[in-house]
């Protein structure tokens, strides 16, 4: 199998297949923090794709509660078991002094696809059918705490609660090493070169549901109607400019513009030929994972190098949240906490509007007050972000301090 290089283990891997990297690559940035798990992102990606007949189980996207909930049921842990069954206590990080080119510094345990070369399989990757009952109630374990009998003072108490749970947002993560693509023996899935975003051609599919057994994040789903395997499409026509309302220029998918939290922020990143991401600070996805790194992507250890990220939770206990995001966990918590000045105008990007921001500029305002985070000053200002489109005409303006309405005393209490 030839080697693949991987940035977020910091190492080449194994793959089915040799290098190749779209030109954009579909992304985004989900911020935990700010999720209400009202499932409004859930409905609207039913309600454009998967509302006939055969697709009832189909939640392309879906808000788990963790620790114990997850759709399919328990997706994350099986798979974990299954890494540690291939190579006992070996899944770690280095310590090693981050660089450009392995932020996290490196990862030396197995990814799926070496932990099934490991155990001697013939599949690409390990991997697991869920059963019909795992498919079941999407939202079971909703808002249910882990140590829900400890004493309510401590248990709320930062930097870590000792009851606590949190929202997981997920679609598919139209990763760099798709799973999916790889363990298909019929070649029906494929990333695109435009956009980076993977599809499943029905037409080729013949419903083996390889693709269902080795992607890890359980994001293919089949269709029992058709028989064949369906999953998120990132919304294309969104993304190609096609939708009526966009004019010609790429909007956000369903799932991002509809949420309610304003906790997703979609885009496209350049990504050149040897699959590194063209530096571009003033790309707010670039600048929030590259640059900055206050978010991270979900389980890196499985080596398929998902595109979605996430600001992790401030008040969940850190082991957990190493095993889930990696060892930046750390680092990223602290500077969400107390965001830097160019971050805190970022973080005003999200939900601001339909269209992809491709660029922005911050534009200077006066200081508005300070703060004491963990034993730091923290300064706020009330700068102004600037979005772009890729054609740098501007799409959004936000400042930082949002404008209070005063609707007078005659409309109290109105809608
Ligand atoms: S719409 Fe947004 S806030 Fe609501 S559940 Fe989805 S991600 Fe969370
Ligand atoms: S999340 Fe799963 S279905 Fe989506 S691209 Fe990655 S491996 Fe494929
Ligand atoms: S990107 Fe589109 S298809 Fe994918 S989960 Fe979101 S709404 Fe559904």
């Amino acid at each position: 199998m030839p080697d693949v290089y991987n940035w977020q283990l910091g190492r080449p891997m194994t793959y089915r297949f040799r290098e190749a990297h779209p030109k954009w690559q579909f992304a985004a940035v989900f911020n935990i923090n700010r999720c209400i798990a009202c499932q409004t992102c859930t409905m609207a990606c039913k309600s454009t794709w998967t509302f006939s007949e055969g697709q009832e189980h189909m939640w392309w996207n879906n808000v788990e509660t963790k620790p114990y909930g997850g759709y399919p049921h328990h997706w994350d842990v099986n798979t974990l078991k299954l890494l540690d069954k291939a190579d006992p206590g070996g899944q770690k990080w280095d310590g090693r002094t981050a660089t450009p080119a392995a932020p996290y510094g490196q990862f030396t345990g197995k990814t799926i696809f070496e932990a099934a070369a490991a155990l001697g399989k013939t599949d690409e990757a390990i991997g697991y059918l869920p059963t019909d009952d795992e498919w079941t109630a999407p939202n079971i374990f909703e808002d249910t705490p882990r140590n829900r009998r400890e004493s309510e003072l401590q248990a709320t108490s930062l930097p870590e609660h000792r009851t606590w749970f949190f929202y997981l947002q997920r679609i598919c993560n139209h990763c760099t090493y798709p799973a999916c693509l790889a363990a298909c023996p019929r070649n029906a899935i494929y990333k695109r070169p435009e956009d980076g975003i993977v599809l499943i051609d029905e037409q080729r599919c013949r419903g083996y549901r390889k693709c269902v057994e080795q992607c890890p994040y359980k994001k293919p789903m089949f269709r029992s109607t058709t028989r064949v395997s369906e999953k998120c499409i990132a919304c294309y026509p969104r993304i190609e400019g096609t939708d009526p309302i966009s004019e010609g220029e790429p909007m956000e998918t369903r799932c991002m513009s509809a949420c309610v939290g304003k906790i997703r922020l979609q885009g496209l990143i350049e990504v050149g030929a040897d699959g590194r991401w063209a530096v571009n600070p003033d790309n707010p996805l670039y600048y929030m994972v590259r640059e900055e790194q206050v978010a991270l992507p979900l389980y890196p250890q499985f080596g398929t190098e998902p595109n979605i990220y996430y600001i992790p939770p401030r008040w969940v206990p850190r082991p957990y949240l190493h095993q889930m995001f990696g060892p930046g966990a750390d680092a990223a918590i602290e500077r969400y906490a107390a965001p830097s000045r160019r971050l805190q105008a970022v973080l005003q990007l999200f939900r601001t509007t339909q269209r992809i921001v491709h660029r922005f500029e911050v534009v200077n305002g006066h200081k508005i007050g300070e703060m004491n985070v963990a034993g730091k000053t923290m300064e706020l200002f009330n700068d102004t972000v600037v979005g772009f489109d890729r054609n740098g005409k501007e799409i959004v303006r936000q400042s930082v301090m949002e404008p209070l309405h005063d609707r007078g005393p005659k409309y109290l209490n109105t809608i």
